[in-house]
């Protein structure tokens, strides 16, 4: 294994062709595309077990793409598997309630004490997209503040980027979404409390939220500054708009649970822990990728008298075929009855120390500048010589950079996201050895860049 892939992947480029032919763009989400590290054809995969997953052409890779996050167990897990199948054997969808959604959600509110009411969707995007529109509803106001390179979903809402200036109202970030849509969002800069005291003193009255990645994930793995979240609820609170957590990639990642009581926040003043979780409990949560355990799943959650908008209680309307199939919420529950495991993230977080040190030596030891963000089991690495706290400095790191590593790692069987603003995530599959082969990758992969 000490030399660079010498297989071909011409199944996949030949795949790659006949996608072309009839899905767009070859693929079914765009981040899986390889516009953004020079384009060609992307890997097809064909099978996954554990941390291993096998192309089209039969080349295994490491997988620390973990599908964008939702892997945590690694692929295949034969506890989620029987759940999934054991679903499956009873059909997966009768459209009435069941009783398995009561015990999940029983077991997601006694890891998030600050669910007192949940609803089950079918993935991230619609969570968040709801609990837009609940806090609206409870609020009666109609703009929300969000943060600069925070992702959350594809809804029109939150598919909005900063305008010019530090505080300012949207601008469509994708075709297809109104400026007057647009006009409801005001994004400002992730860990700058005095821009958002600043957007809340201009437009206060008419926010109805301030929606946050507690941990950023995506532009990279970046943490809150000491009292960042403590500042943005409390400004949120004296405002009178809620505070909403997309938790999509976070919860169940760094620890049994979510941002909101993990014990690896920097605290207010900057010591190690975070003194007092009742200052950072948002209102309403969303959620998604690991608690489905590799289905499909969303759920939002949060105050009983914020859920009580939705129907059938209330005026704000969310509903779904699909929501809470026997299925996904089987499989999110054998995932959760997995991740309690003891030792389950000591472990991640073990291996991503190992990970971290290791890159970190190995670039340096070849001149490369690499800045690492990590949180247990999850890291980025951004090609900069400077420290990675917002969306701005994330975007000034070597995207070319990273599209060498990205292709080097992926012809010696390391498969990473392609994007530099992505994440690395390690699973309860991935082993000391798999990370040592990756050190070697990752070490040769310095040495030619
Ligand atoms: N919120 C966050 C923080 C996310 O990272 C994502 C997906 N990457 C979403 C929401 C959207 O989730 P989904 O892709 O399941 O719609």
């Amino acid at each position: 294994q000490s030399s660079f892939l010498a297989s071909s992947r011409s199944r996949s480029e030949q795949l790659y062709q006949d996608a072309l032919q009839h899905i767009v763009g070859g693929v079914n989400s765009p981040s899986r595309s390889f516009k953004a590290v020079g384009g060609g054809a992307p890997v097809f995969m064909k099978r996954g077990q554990g941390a291993y997953f096998w192309d089209a052409d039969d080349n295994r890779y490491i997988d620390y793409l973990a599908a964008y996050g939702p892997i945590i167990l690694g692929h295949a897990h034969p506890h989620v598997t029987e759940a999934i199948c054991r679903a499956a054997r009873n059909g997966t969808l009768y459209g009435t309630p069941t009783e398995l959604e009561i015990e999940f959600a029983r077991l997601l509110k006694e890891a998030i004490p600050s669910l007192d009411k949940v609803r089950f969707v079918n993935s991230g995007t619609e969570a968040v997209m709801t609990t837009i529109r609940v806090a609206r509803a409870y609020t009666g106001r109609s703009k929300i503040i969000k943060f600069a390179g925070c992702y959350h979903g594809h809804s029109d809402l939150v598919l909005v980027a900063a305008g010019s200036g530090p505080s300012t109202l949207g601008i469509p970030d994708s075709a297809g979404i109104p400026n007057s849509i647009a006009h409801e969002v005001i994004t400002v800069p992730y860990n700058d409390l005095a821009a958002l005291e600043a957007a809340l003193a201009r437009w206060g009255g008419d926010v109805a939220a301030v929606m946050v990645e507690p941990v950023v994930g995506n532009f990279g793995m970046v943490m809150p500054k000491p009292g960042f979240l403590e500042g943005l609820c409390a400004l949120a609170r004296g405002n009178g708009s809620l505070v909403i957590y997309d938790e999509v990639i976070t919860a169940f990642r760094f620890h049994y649970g979510t941002v909101q009581t993990f014990d690896g926040l920097p605290g207010a003043d900057g010591a190690a822990g975070t003194a007092d979780f009742s200052a950072i409990e948002p209102d309403l949560t969303a959620l998604g990728k690991i608690i489905g355990g590799g289905l499909p799943i969303g759920a939002y959650g949060g105050r009983k008298d914020i859920m009580a908008q939705v129907a059938p209680l209330g005026p704000a309307y969310q509903a779904g075929t699909m929501a809470g199939n026997p299925a996904s919420i089987s499989a999110g529950i054998a995932c959760l009855q997995a991740l309690q495991e003891p030792g389950t993230y000591d472990r991640l977080d073990k291996l991503g120390a190992a990970l971290e040190a290791g890159l970190a030596k190995s670039a340096q030891r070849h001149g490369v500048p690499l800045t690492i963000n990590r949180i247990r089991g999850a890291l980025s690495t951004h090609f900069c010589d400077h420290p990675v706290t917002n969306y701005e400095e994330a975007q000034d790191t070597d995207g070319e950079q990273f599209a060498a590593f990205f292709r080097l790692m992926l012809e010696q069987g390391i498969c990473l996201a392609p994007s530099k603003y992505e994440a690395w995530f390690l699973t309860t599959a991935h082993t000391e050895e798999d990370v040592a082969y990756t050190l070697e990758a990752a070490d040769r992969t310095f040495a030619r860049m």
